[in-house]
């Protein structure tokens, strides 16, 4: 379906994408992740047609669309802004692009009360942009970008601007809508929650490069990089120096190493250090089970655990809170990221 292959782009003399390709297959919703300024709005916008690589290709089908302009592609475009003519009653933001398009007024009308059942807003038909809600409003953009049909559907950081229970109920809904219609997307967010709340596929964009291209679940398990570990918040970074051809020394105690790659003597390597049981892990053999020691500094509540901050700047989440002060046994899992 769309496919884009070694994307450069410079501005202001900087690199700002450095050989992006990555695809999206029929049906699925790909993420990308990405911190504010990583270039995935500019990645977009030259899906869209509103801007182009130095080089590269963005194809659809096989086909370049470098000659197709923006409204000749039929992709949807859903913003964080809502971008809904103000103007504008709900029927007609939405009917907007069935119009440009010749549609019969008859199946115009269908089409756009289908639309507000599908977004939830049955009979809003009449109602003026300025009378909904932020998460109202969105749902109109959705409804809107979904009218024409388009191939692909792009969304850049749509629920930006709302409130967390009121995205994740968007976003199961939106999930849902992107299932039944099979209309592939692509999602650009730099909020990690939100990327794997709603993605098929994670793709990690990092310094102009994706760094990761995996599914949800193996990208969770297996961050592979101190970038990826570091972007989902994953366990903790921390350093450590190789003592032996299999051991590793490190502010928390030394480790056995194992790990694909030779380390020499006295090397620094990034290690990650987290807590089992992690559901999803693999097991393939990259990691080891110990057990370290630490000295509670700081005990915050977070959802239904505790994190707690413990000497050395690890974080560690527990069922239990324990005392400042207190000297605590944690098992972790500590494996290479080098
Ligand atoms: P993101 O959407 O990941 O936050 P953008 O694609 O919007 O990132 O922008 C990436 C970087 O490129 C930003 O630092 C921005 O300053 C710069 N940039 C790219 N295109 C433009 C433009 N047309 N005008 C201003 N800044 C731009
Ligand atoms: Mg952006």
């Amino acid at each position: 379906m769309l496919e884009l292959r070694n994307i450069f782009k410079t501005y202001e003399n900087k690199p700002l994408l450095r050989g992006v390709s990555f695809s999206v297959a029929k049906g699925e919703t790909v993420c990308l992740l990405g911190a504010s300024g990583s270039g995935k709005s500019t990645l977009l916008r030259m899906v869209a047609g509103l801007e182009f690589p130095e080089s590269g290709l963005v194809l659809f089908d096989g086909l370049d669309l470098a000659q197709t302009a923006p409204h000749l592609r039929d992709f949807g475009l859903v913003f964080q802004d809502y971008g809904l003519f103000p103007h504008l009653n709900i029927f007609d933001n939405i009917a907007f692009g069935l119009k440009i398009r010749n549609v019969p007024a008859s199946e115009i009308h269908l089409r756009v009360a289908a639309l507000l059942g599908q977004v939830n807003l049955n009979g809003f038909e009449k109602r003026s942009v300025n009378d909904l809600s932020g998460g109202e409003q969105q749902r109109v953009a959705l409804a809107r970008a979904l009218a024409p049909q388009p191939r692909l559907l792009m969304f850049d950081e749509p629920l930006g601007a709302l409130d967390r229970s009121l995205k994740d109920d968007l976003l199961n809904q939106l999930r849902d809508i992107l299932h039944k219609t099979k209309i592939p997307a692509i999602y650009v967010t730099h909020d990690v929650d939100e990327a794997f709340a709603i993605a098929d596929r994670i793709l990690l964009l990092h310094d102009g490069e994706i760094i990761r291209d995996d599914a949800p679940e193996d990208v969770w398990a297996n961050p592979n990089s101190v970038h990826a570990a570091r972007m989902l918040g994953v366990g903790n970074v921390v350093e450590g120096v190789v003592v032996s051809a299999n051991k590793v020394k490190t502010d928390f105690g030394t480790f056995a190493l194992t790990c694909k790659h030779k380390h020499t003597k006295n090397e620094n390597i990034p290690l990650l250090i987290q807590q089992p049981p992690s559901p999803f892990r693999r097991g393939d053999g990259g990691e080891v089970e110990e057990e370290i020691q630490l000295k509670v500094e700081d005990v915050l509540f977070k959802r239904d655990q505790f994190q707690v901050k413990a000497g050395g700047g690890l974080v560690i989440h527990m069922k239990d809170a324990p005392r400042v002060g207190q000297i605590i046994c944690v098992k972790v899992r500590v494996e290479c990221l080098a």
